[in-house]
């Protein structure tokens, strides 16, 4: 028998002279909060099962409705803090490991906000993005050490597959399962448009969207879900998952309840079977078994595309991606501790895991020293937020960025951080019908084309600052940013001087 001590985490503030009981709060509300009383003629509210996503609060035809934090918490203190009071008591209630959404929210260092941006003064002089060309078009794959020449002098030109991207930022995974089918229609329609990519994640790829395969990564995950040979000719570049950011070192997993219809098709798995995959990958114990599987797959699609390994940022990450680089990979895409996801436990995703910043900086550095930076790309997620951010991502040794949280809250997101429940008012993270039809593609893919050709103007913005006109000269850049706040042990990782040197 359990026993409910937990305080509901917010109110609803519903101002009588406002409310008209039109019971829009109610239709809107997959959380059941609002309900009519036939008795007082009233509108009631459950505040227990709000989890303040602001759907009610958009909607309400008189702007009768507010949600705000309950300060009824329990009796906290710096040792005890309410969430850690509050976890206690859901375990003891549930016996169960808590699970969360959405990307680390403690409050450890974010190093994007303590980098700052070089800009040109007097001497080099800055560069106007409106009446100077800017290159913001970026290949990802393996490059030549040095320019070759053929038998007849000329510049040999046959480059191993790349990825011609027209900016500098990708879709990130997300799997149709743990994201709806009109939210991955709105990143396809989008990534085709802009000429970017967008990834399929590990659930395989719906039937409607092959049309959209030149601008797809088709991702193989340990579970290999919907992994097929038609799957694997279908994408642009094949990426194998080998870690996630948001639960370095476990496998992921989509209820069943998540696996119906066409979901359950895709996946190649039974409706209502929950998805678990392993957290390895069983027929990967090394470099060279990953190296085995890196080429099984480009053998498998005769070596036309190229072959990405992503891994999440741990501890050892300079060494791992030098195995990576030495695996035959084109692409090595590294996911940062605060990557968002649709479920993780919360102990995983709030406490494994190292910043990307210091990762990406400690990858490339080592790359470059032992020669073989040109042997891969380098791609980072996890908590980019804005076009500076992807600047200094790139200014640390970065080729592209991955974004995927800043891509759901184009689509509507309003980061209630309750995508494991299924029940996304928004129509994002749900396959219930009713939700999924909220989320209109078209108004999806523009949206996202909106935020990406904004981003777009502001990075050429900040590099023209700089006097920079390419990404490429951008790349590795490190002499662009400076350090504010910072020790200098973490100066030394970053490769980076402090403010004022
Ligand atoms: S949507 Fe607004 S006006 Fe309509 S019932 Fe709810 S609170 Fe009242
Ligand atoms: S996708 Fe939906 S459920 Fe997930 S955080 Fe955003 S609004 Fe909430």
């Amino acid at each position: 028998m359990s026993i409910e001590y937990i305080f509901p985490e917010f109110e609803v503030v519903r101002r009588p002279d406002r409310c008209i009981t039109c019971r829009v709060c109610e239709r809107q509300c997959a959380n059941e909060v609002h309900r009519y009383d036939e008795t007082s003629g009233t509108m009631i509210s459950d505040e227990s099962k709000c989890v303040d996503c602001m759907r009610c609060v958009s909607l309400c035809p008189t702007h009768a409705l507010k949600i705000v934090k309950s300060d009824c918490t329990f009796r906290d203190n710096a040792n005890w803090q309410n969430d850690t009071i509050k976890e206690i008591h859901k375990q003891a209630n549930s016996g169960g490991v808590l699970l969360s959404s959405m990307g680390n929210p403690k409050p450890l260092p974010v190093y994007w906000d303590k980098i700052l941006i070089n800009a040109s003064q007097v001497t080099n002089p800055p560069i106007d993005p409106l009446r100077e060309p800017m290159e913001t078009r970026v290949f990802l794959g393996k490059k030549p050490k040095k320019v070759a020449l053929d038998s007849n002098g000329k510049i040999k030109c046959d480059l191993p597959p790349q990825l011609e991207l027209s900016m500098p930022v990708m879709f990130s995974a997300m799997s149709y399962g743990s994201i709806s089918y009109n939210a991955h229609a709105s990143l396809a329609r989008a990534a085709s448009k802009l000429g970017i990519f967008y990834n399929t994640g590990e659930g395989g790829l719906h039937e409607d969207f092959y049309c959209y395969g030149d601008n797809t990564i088709v991702q193989v995950a340990s579970g290999r879900f919907g992994v097929h040979e038609k799957y694997l000719s279908a994408g642009a570049a094949i990426e194998i998952k080998m870690g996630q950011g948001a639960k370095p070192g476990i496998g992921g997993h989509l209820p069943g309840t998540k696996i119906v219809g066409d979901v359950s098709r895709t996946r190649m798995i039974p409706e209502g079977s929950d998805a678990i995959s392993p957290a390895p990958h069983h027929d990967i114990y090394s470099i060279e078994d990953l190296r085995q599987l890196v080429f099984s797959l480009k053998e498998a699609t005769e070596y036309k595309k190229p072959v990405i390994v992503k891994v999440a940022a741990v501890h050892n990450i300079a060494a791992i991606a030098s195995g990576i680089a030495r695996s035959g990979a084109d692409i090595i895409a590294i996911d940062g501790f605060r990557g968002g996801t649709g479920a993780a436990p919360t102990r995983t995703r709030d406490n494994v895991g190292i910043p990307i910043e210091l990762a990406l900086a400690a990858v490339d550095q080592r790359l470059r020293e032992e020669g073989i930076r040109g042997d891969v790309s380098l791609v980072v997620g996890g908590s980019i937020r804005s076009a500076s951010d992807v600047v200094k991502a790139i200014a640390l040794g970065a080729d592209a960025c991955y974004i995927a949280t800043a891509a759901v809250l184009a689509l509507g997101c309003h980061l209630c951080r309750n995508c494991q429940s299924g029940k996304c008012n928004w129509g994002i993270a749900s396959q219930r019908p009713d939700l999924v039809k909220r989320l209109n593609p078209e108004i999806g893919t523009e949206r996202l084309i909106n935020l990406m050709t904004a981003w777009n103007h502001e990075i050429k913005e900040l590099m023209g600052g700089m006097g920079i006109n390419s990404i490429e000269a951008l790349c590795g850049n490190r002499l662009m940013l400076r350090g504010v706040g910072l020790n200098e042990k973490e100066l030394k990782i970053l490769g980076i001087s402090h403010a004022g040197e």
